[in-house]
């Protein structure tokens, strides 16, 4: 025979690649999306083991859980949302399209207008994170070294706030902007609350949780900052407004401007009587307090700053290192912004 052989395994790779490429062609044809691009598109972190056909999206504080072939998939919180399976191909995995917009939406609150004022989703924001420990303290205690870092504290206490909003919360989101010892800048931060599709009369709140510290180490207690009111942002963007609309965007924006500052002294003052009714007998109210921090200022809806403690000062530390006084801090802050969210979607409110 004059002709080479072809070895077989050079036609079965052939084969197998003519096999991937076809399947390929043929989930974009049949409705189909890759997993990974749906959580590109969501900036979300994807989680998926191959051998087991197992996996997990994750984004903002919220996980679900997939499995190739199953028709349910399962947030942590014990939601099951019932989907056309998903399927494997090559190491990937396939959704219909349907089921992608189902995932998105897990993410997005229902922008729908309303007649009432409604807060359709809370974002918590745990300072610091990863290689930004925040302040530390460190204290000599009966010989005993005592070392604390705010980002251990306000995730913990964070964590906690969480899980009380979720239980007593079904219609509306809570979002974590970390739910780890991650790093995240500012703007990521805030961007995560900005992002949200709002209706008419739908509000998001931004709580960002920090811990405190001061070269007076008798300094104790908690407070609460807000954007200072004369501060100017551009809070409505014209792009959004039809042409009439567009003519009076200044006046538009500085109502807007009023109303997120007033909101936002409410929920300062709502949030710093819940803390003093849960730690009130152990750390002092220091007060509502205005300064034009970046996250503060970055999100553009009712939003404030929450200081904890002091890690500088060697009693609020010891208190700040006890799991049970941050459940205290967790409830102390659930309890504002519940009664601040109750003000604001009271009938007889006018929302000031
Ligand atoms: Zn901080």
């Amino acid at each position: 025979m004059g002709k080479a052989l072809r070895p077989y395994t050079t036609y079965s790779t052939l084969l197998i690649a003519f096999m991937v490429a076809v399947s390929a062609v043929a989930a974009a044809y049949s409705g189909e999306i890759s997993l990974r691009e749906v959580a590109s598109e969501l900036n979300a972190e994807i989680r998926y083991d191959p051998f087991l056909e197992l996996g997990r999206i994750q984004h903002a504080g919220y996980a679900v859980r997939f499995a190739v072939g199953s028709d349910e998939m399962r947030t942590d919180d014990g939601t099951v949302i019932s989907v056309t399976p998903p399927r494997s191909n090559d190491g990937s995995v396939y959704i219909d399209k349907s089921t992608a917009e189902q995932l998105k939406a897990i993410w997005r609150p229902t922008a729908t207008d309303r007649d009432e004022p409604f807060v359709s989703a809370v974002v918590i924001d745990p300072g610091h994170g990863g290689r930004d420990p925040g302040t530390i303290g460190r204290h000599v205690i009966d010989g005993e070294q005592l070392v604390l870092r705010e980002k251990d504290i306000v995730l913990d206490v964070s964590l906690h706030l969480r899980d009380l909003l979720r239980e007593s919360f079904d219609d509306r989101r809570v979002i974590l902007t970390r739910e780890d010892d991650r790093y995240l800048p500012l703007d990521a931060r805030t961007d995560m609350a900005n992002d949200l599709p709002l209706g008419e009369n739908e509000y998001v709140v931004y709580v960002s949780v920090h811990a405190n510290a001061s070269l007076n180490t008798r300094a104790t207690g908690f407070e609460a900052w807000f954007i200072p009111p004369e501060q100017r942002r551009t809070l409505i963007d014209p792009e959004d407004l039809d042409a009439d609309r567009r003519r009076i965007h200044a006046i538009l924006n500085s109502m807007r401007e009023e109303e997120v500052s007033v909101h936002s002294a409410m929920l300062g003052n709502e949030i710093l009587s819940g803390l003093e009714q849960t730690v009130g007998e152990l750390s002092p109210n220091r007060g509502l307090k205005q300064e034009n921090w970046a996250v503060v200022r970055n999100a553009l809806m009712p939003s404030v700053l929450v200081e904890l403690g002091f890690v500088t000062n060697a009693n609020e530390a010891q208190l700040l290192a006890d799991s049970e006084y941050l459940h205290k801090l967790a409830e102390g802050l659930y309890t504002g912004i519940r009664q601040f969210i109750d003000l604001l979607e009271s009938p007889d409110s006018d929302g000031t």
